[in-house]
Parts: C-alpha cells; structure tokens; sequence
C-alpha cells in the first residue's frame, strides 16, 4: 500500500488566514469596521503565554485589533469577571477568550460563563455547546464553534468528497476538542463513536474507523496496526517526548511514522491540527464582528 497523503494544516491555515485578512480588509473599506479579538490571561502558565502571543500576533498579522489582558496569578475570581464583563461591553471588542488552563483558585466555568456568547470566539460557552448539539453548526442559529474540532472538519473535508455514512471514531471526550468534533461529524451524517479511558478495546474500535480523531494527550497511543487501511487520521494531540539523543520534540497520539504506512491521509504533528486552531479561532472573530454588526461575512 501507498504512503498516506499528508494533510498540511500549515499551509491550509496560511490559505485561510490570507482569505481573513482579506475578509478584514473588505470590511474596513466598505464599513469601517475592524475585527477585534481580546485574549485575557491569568498567571504565568509558560504555555499559556505562547499560545496567546501567538493568536494575538496572527490577529494582528490578519489586519485586526488584538489586545491581550493579563491579572496576576494571584487575581480573584470577581477580579477575572469584572473583566470579562467590560470586554463584553466594549464596542471595539467583538471576540474574547480566556485562555486556560486558570489558576487553582478561578473557576474556569464561571469565566466561560461571563462571556457574551456572541463573542464566545473559542466555542466553550454553554449556549454555543448547546446551539452545537440541538441545531448544528450552520444555519442561521448564530452558533460559534470551538477552533481545534472546526479546523479537524475542515482537513477532514479537504480530503474526503462525501462524510455520509462513514464511521467515525472520535478519541477523547473533552468540551474542547473531543465532544464538539463528534457532533460536527454527526452533523455530516458520520456514524460517530465517542471512545475515551474506560474505552474497552480500543486497538478494536479504532480498527472500524473510515475517519480517526485521536484528542487523547498520550505520546503515541494510536499504533499503525490500530488503523484502517485508507482511513483518515487526525491527530490533535500535541506531546513533548525526549528521544534518545537527549533532546525534547513533539509528537502526537499517533505513532506516525507507523500510521502512514497504512492510513490514506494522516496530519503531522506539528505542522497539522495546530496551525487551523489559530486560524479558526480568526475566522470566528471575523464572523462575531460580522454578526454582531448585522452584516453578512465577506466572500473575499
Ligand atoms: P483532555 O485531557 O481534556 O481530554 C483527554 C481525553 O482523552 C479524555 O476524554 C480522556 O477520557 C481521554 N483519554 C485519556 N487517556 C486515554 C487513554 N489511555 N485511552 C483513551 N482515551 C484516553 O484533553 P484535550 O484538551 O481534549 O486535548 C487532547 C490533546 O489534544 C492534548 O494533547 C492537547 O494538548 C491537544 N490539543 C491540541 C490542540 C491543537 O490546536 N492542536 C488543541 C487542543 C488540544
């Protein structure tokens, strides 16, 4: 058998952020009107601080407003709202996320909570989960759709012509990634299996899937022999490994190297789900200002 084709959400994600810029672009001119996303951090997560630098950055880049808040670690929870709620007032602002993991002390629930759902850019809000689960993610039903599972759907769609009937395994069953995945595959009329930790046999759940998305965060889990031949695999999960030379890289919850060999289209890691997470999470900012305004999104 054939390598599998390698789903490239790098440079799918460099196509889309050039389509927003340009959606930004046309909205400027036409109605003066520029996107704005504001990312709210709290503490000093090492991690935290890159993934918002890097959305703020990529917004900028896009043509849009950004502006990152950041309380000390130390911060109250009514400290965080207060917060929250001027952004959800502030006119400028139309796209606000929080970005966890939060300090110990916050409840990451009431803050999602706090967010205007129409500028609930990340998706978490249970109004959204909600408009995802009972209407779907298209439509007139206004719902935002969380960045990691919505770019999954696109490389996903970039690959195969038709999702009807086709088994899909979802791995993980986080409010993030793994949930919502499984209903924007449901809602292209997959027939969708949700497997987790107290999954029994999952090298044989796995074995069924014509689509395979692994959001577990365990290096390597999904092994060559776990995989359909011609499946399509996803590889959301984003783990860091030493090899044996010492040195620290990246790996995903497929063994790559073997799942190529047998899958028909597999994302690498890094280089794959990554880069579409940013880029989704733009295009939701771009599509609150749009709402928010009364205006159709730009085709651009
Ligand atoms: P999470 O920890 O919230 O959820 C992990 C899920 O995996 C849980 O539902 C759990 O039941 C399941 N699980 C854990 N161990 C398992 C096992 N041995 N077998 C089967 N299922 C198991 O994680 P998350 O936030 O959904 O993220 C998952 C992974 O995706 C992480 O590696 C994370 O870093 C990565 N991630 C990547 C992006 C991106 O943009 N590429 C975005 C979000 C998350």
């Amino acid at each position: 058998m054939s390598e599998a084709r390698i789903l490239d959400g790098k440079a799918f994600a460099a196509r889309l952020c050039a389509r927003i810029a340009r959606q930004v672009g046309a909205l400027q001119q036409s109605r003066g009107l520029k996107p704005g996303l504001a990312a709210v951090r709290v503490g000093d997560n090492p991690a935290s601080e890159i993934y918002v630098r890097n959305k703020t950055k990529q917004a900028c880049e896009a043509g849009m407003n950004s502006w990152q808040h950041r309380l000390p670690a130390e911060a109250s929870q009514d400290q965080l709202l207060d917060l929250i709620r001027r952004l959800n007032e502030d006119r400028q602002v139309h796209g606000i996320l929080v970005q966890l993991p939060l300090p110990g002390g916050i409840d990451a629930g009431a803050a999602i909570d706090a967010v205007d759902p129409a500028k609930d850019v990340d998706g978490f809000h249970v109004i959204n989960a909600g408009r995802l689960v009972t209407r779907g993610p298209g439509g007139p039903s206004g719902v935002m759709v969380p960045g990691t599972p919505l770019g999954c759907l696109m490389l996903i769609k970039d690959h195969l012509d038709k999702l009807e009937g086709l088994e899909a395994l979802v791995l993980g069953r986080s409010n993030i990634v793994g949930k919502p995945m499984a209903h924007l595959l449901l809602a292209e009329h997959c027939t969708v299996t949700i497997a987790h930790s107290r999954t029994r046999d999952l090298a044989a759940m796995c074995r069924r899937a014509d689509i395979l998305v692994a959001a577990v965060g365990r290096a390597e889990l999904v092994r060559g022999d776990w995989i359909k031949p011609g499946a399509t695999v996803i590889d959301v999960g984003i783990n860091r490994i030493e090899g044996a030379d010492g040195k620290t890289r990246l790996v995903g919850d497929v063994a790559f190297a073997e799942a190529v060999e047998v899958a028909g289209a597999i994302t690498p890691v890094p280089g794959g789900v990554g880069p579409m997470t940013i880029a989704c999470l733009l295009q939701n900012t771009v599509t609150a200002c749009c709402r928010q305004a009364g205006i159709p999104v730009p085709e651009a």
